[in-house]
């Protein structure tokens, strides 16, 4: 099938890289309701670009998702529910039918295959010319054909690559792929081991401990004799929290932070990197002091990673001692969430700074001033993190 074409994964990494543009058009957007969503995606893509293109196709799938009763047996919608969202969405009758009409083609084609609608090719693709009607003019056997031809390990690991993208552009927190931070051309990546770096970098919202990892976890200079060891050099004991300042057990790792999550972006210049993002397009994202979201990684001794990028030390500001102390690194270069991908700049607009919740300390990620919508955030890793030539945008 067309789908398992190289060029229809050459397709997909072009969309993830045109999503990444600081300035593409659906930052505009920001709501979180899916109807005001899609109206909002399927009026403003005036361009023909590929992305553009693809948008429509997905939000029309949304749109039958939302409309028609698909979990439940897939029952099409009746008369009274299309009209009330209709009325929802502000549009003409016309304009309505024909989005939905459209969606529940690519609802038929697409199947179980949730993701997959990345993989089919746009007309203008590359040599391999599907029109978009002889995806719909399939009879009922030849669909049904088409998905067992689709079932194997190949696509359903295209498909989840596929679902993760999708996911983030109806509001989920943003996926990274992993070819996107080991700097792989999409040639390469068709050439090498495929299927492992178009997967999703694993994210996690809690940071990891595992000593049986690393035996003989040496205790760390700055650890008072007082204090046990070996234990989780993050945890403290005590069930406080100093973001809700309470004194129970709370939610703040997971809920302690603004619902609308930064976005991962390319710059020039330096790689991935995150946007800010508002409630709602032009306003200050995050004011002075406001707490962005906290970086997770795996904990790991200190002096574990002396050259790599992806390691953070880890303070603890309750040991007395002149300067904070590090106790172990944080190490996100195989799994951690998007706040690893925030690059240096002489003059951040953030910090990493350690907070209690749930008697744990997590490295929480701070404004040092407001912070507009569609900026890059941006921390401080040291002077010279960039050498004696620093290229980030304040030395530039
Ligand atoms: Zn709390
Ligand atoms: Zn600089």
């Amino acid at each position: 099938a067309m789908v398992q074409d190289k060029a229809a994964v050459e397709q997909f990494f072009s969309l993830v890289r045109l999503r990444r543009d600081p300035n593409d058009w659906l930052r505009y957007c920001h709501t979180r309701d899916p109807l005001q969503r899609i109206a909002h995606h399927l009026s403003n893509s005036l361009t023909q670009s590929e992305f553009a293109q693809f948008i429509i196709r997905f939000e029309q799938s949304q749109l039958a998702k939302q409309v028609d009763d698909t979990k439940h047996g897939r029952l099409r919608a009746t008369p009274a529910v299309r009209e009330s969202v209709c009325k929802t969405l502000g549009w003409k009758r016309r304009k309505f039918e024909h989005h939905l009409s459209i969606g529940r083609k690519w609802n038929r084609v697409c199947g179980e295959y949730d993701g997959l609608l990345c993989f089919i090719m746009h007309s203008k693709r590359g040599g391999l010319e599907v029109a978009p009607e002889s995806y719909w003019a399939m009879a009922d056997e030849e669909v049904a054909e088409f998905h067992r031809l689709l079932d194997d390990s190949y696509t359903r690991s295209i498909c989840a690559a596929g679902k993760a993208f999708q996911d983030s552009l109806g509001g989920a927190e943003d996926t990274e792929f992993r070819w996107e931070s080991i700097n792989l051309t999409p040639a390469k990546v068709l050439e090498e081991n495929m299927l492992s770096y178009l997967a999703p970098f694993p994210s996690i919202s809690k940071n990891i401990y595992d000593p049986t990892r690393h035996p003989n976890w040496p205790r760390p200079q700055a650890w008072p004799a007082e204090w046990p060891w070996p234990v989780d050099p993050t945890l403290e004991g005590a069930t406080g929290c100093e973001l809700c300042e309470g004194t129970t057990a709370c939610d703040c790792i997971d809920n302690g932070f603004p619902e609308v999550k930064p976005r991962i972006k390319r710059y020039e210049g330096k790689g991935l990197g995150l946007q800010a993002a508002a409630a709602s397009p032009g306003q200050i994202a995050y004011l002075k002091n406001a707490r962005i979201g906290h970086i997770t990684g795996e904990i790991v001794p200190l002096d574990k990673y002396q050259e790599s990028h992806w390691v953070l030390e880890f303070t603890r500001p309750d040991i007395d001692s002149a300067d904070t102390p590090a106790v172990c690194q944080l190490y996100c270069g195989e799994s951690g969430n998007c706040f690893r991908l925030l690059n240096h700049d002489c003059k951040p607009s953030a910090r990493f700074t350690p907070k209690k919740v749930s008697g744990r300390y997590i490295m929480v990620v701070e404004a040092l001033k407001d912070i507009h919508d569609g900026t890059e955030i941006t921390v401080s890793y040291g002077n010279g993190f960039f050498g004696e030539a620093c290229s980030c945008q304040t030395c530039k």
